[in-house]
């Protein structure tokens, strides 16, 4: 550990590593650490903070829109993966596998779940009757493990922490109808608390979910170009409800298949919150979470200190009462200076300093870490200004996020122009497609990109195919990804 602490004195450069960057702020600002265990991630305090206020924040969303947690076990039985062919094609390379316990080789496999739908689908199918079972509308949050080839902390892990919506509907409308809305939820979230933009679309079929009828997906840029899949909603049709025998009786007493939907979003997200807002200071975070909202420091000479430091105390309890997520810094074996540059390190949002003169004066000096604007304000309406300034700096987080996607998109016609595009540029690229698997495997081969989605509002609409030049049956957001 100690070891680590030197090792990143420095953060790298953005501009001259974007790789390195990225694990030098996440280890110097102490949101992670490295596992024995390959893959696997350990989430610091301050790492397991930002994502204990996504988890808080985003539970309130399902609640609002009528979904209750719940809890299912983490061992799934080898046969419960066979039921969904589909299914089972798509994770069987990443499961691990228990299978002997308490020294006893067990009679079945026990599969570490890598995701639900086969778990929830058994006890679905014992709960649903009738129509008036109907809908079904639960979420668990909880830890996955897929055996990642390539892993990335935050980005890629091989345990995660996630959450999964399941969901069953008496309809195949009203299913679609939630995959969407679910869709439409993490949109806000991300866009919202997260101050990250993104794209919503639809994956293409060698994207989607291993069993789904339709996935979703909603995409974002990183500041080196490269696309993070930051959430996704799967349409399961009735491949689900089959392969578990989730039936009910409708209302005219004929049994039926339900329509089931998924939905999850991870610890990658951290990662994207990363990689979006961080600069060569370090991390910065939104406001709304960031565990540390604003961070007071007393300035001033030794003989002035203690009536400083007490006033900071005074102002602290004032914010603290207003729900504002506060700390103070009064060490004095530290200087003034050593602390504005950790907590910029810390990407935490506003500074606050005080100092003999302020006072006098009655206010405090309020500094962004994001524009770096200073703002002397009166220690009267210190609440008001406070978070003033605080949502002020989320929306100029969300707009610069914004302006950044827009200058590193780009729309081409052909493979040459993505080409050349790419070369010069990484970002977003807009083209028309065919709809064909060999169309869409070229351009990964030829470029490194892959189809992230169909824009449900695309900039441009294409009519030919990049590739083969035929007609072109959607437009499709190519890029690098992570
Ligand atoms: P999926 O079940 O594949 O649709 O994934 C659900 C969510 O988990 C998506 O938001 C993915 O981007 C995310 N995710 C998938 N694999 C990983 C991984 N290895 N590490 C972190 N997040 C992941």
């Amino acid at each position: 550990m100690a070891k680590d602490k030197q090792f990143v004195t420095e953060i790298t450069p953005q501009s001259e590593d974007f790789s390195r960057w990225y694990i030098d702020v996440i280890k110097k600002a102490e949101l992670m650490d490295y596992s024995p265990v390959r893959g696997c991630i350990v989430f610091r305090p301050e790492g397991y903070e930002l994502w204990e206020n996504i988890q808080r924040d985003l539970d309130a969303r399902f609640k609002e829109t009528g979904h209750r947690n719940a809890y299912f076990p983490l061992f799934i039985p080898e046969s419960f993966f066979q039921k969904e062919k589909d299914h089972v094609e798509g994770f069987n390379p990443e499961l691990p596998w228990v299978t002997e316990a308490a020294g006893e080789v067990l009679e079945e496999r026990l599969a570490i779940r890598p995701t639900s739908e086969t778990m929830i689908g058994h006890m679905y199918a014992k709960w649903i009757q009738s129509y008036r079972d109907l809908p079904v509308l639960i979420n668990q949050w909880a830890n996955v493990v897929r055996w990642e080839k390539r892993t990335l902390p935050f980005l890629r892990t091989s345990e995660f922490l996630w959450q999964e919506g399941h969901t069953a509907h008496e309809t195949e409308e009203e299913a679609r109808q939630e995959t969407l809305q679910m869709l439409d939820v993490y949109t806000q979230f991300v866009e919202e608390f997260l101050a990250i933009p993104v794209i919503k679309g639809e994956k293409t079929p060698s994207e989607r979910f291993a069993g789904a009828v339709n996935t979703y997906s909603i995409e974002a840029m990183m500041k080196d170009g490269k696309a993070v899949q930051a959430g996704t909603s799967h349409f399961l049709g009735n491949k689900f409800a089959v392969a578990f025998d989730i039936k009910y009786l409708d209302r005219n007493n004929e049994l039926q298949y339900c329509f089931t939907t998924s939905w999850g979003v991870s610890t990658r997200l951290i990662g994207a919150l990363i990689m979006v807002h961080g600069d060569d200071r370090g991390l910065a975070l939104p406001p709304k979470v960031a565990p540390t909202q604003v961070i007071m420091i007393p300035i001033g000479p030794a003989k002035t200190r203690d009536a400083v430091v007490a006033r900071v105390d005074e102002l602290y309890a004032e914010l603290k009462a207003a729900g504002v997520r506060v700390r103070v810094d009064d060490r004095s074996d530290v200087s003034p200076g050593w602390k504005f540059n950790e907590y910029e390190m810390r990407g935490i949002p506003l500074r606050l300093e005080l100092g003999p003169r302020d006072m006098d004066n009655g206010q405090v000096v309020l500094v962004s870490r994001i524009t770096g604007e200073k703002r002397v304000v009166s220690q009267a309406n210190l609440v008001q200004e406070v978070q003033a300034m605080l949502s002020e700096t989320q929306q100029e987080m969300f707009e610069r996020a914004k302006a950044f996607r827009a200058d590193n998109s780009y729309s081409v016609d052909t493979l040459d122009e993505m080409k050349a595009a790419m070369e010069r540029k990484r970002g977003f690229v807009e083209a028309g497609w065919c709809g064909s698997d060999a169309c869409e495997k070229q351009v990964k081969e030829e470029t490194g990109a892959t189809s992230r989605n169909i824009p449900f509002e695309p900039e441009t609409h294409k009519t030919t195919c990049l590739v083969c030049g035929s007609e072109a049956k959607h437009t499709v957001i190519f890029a690098r990804a992570y």
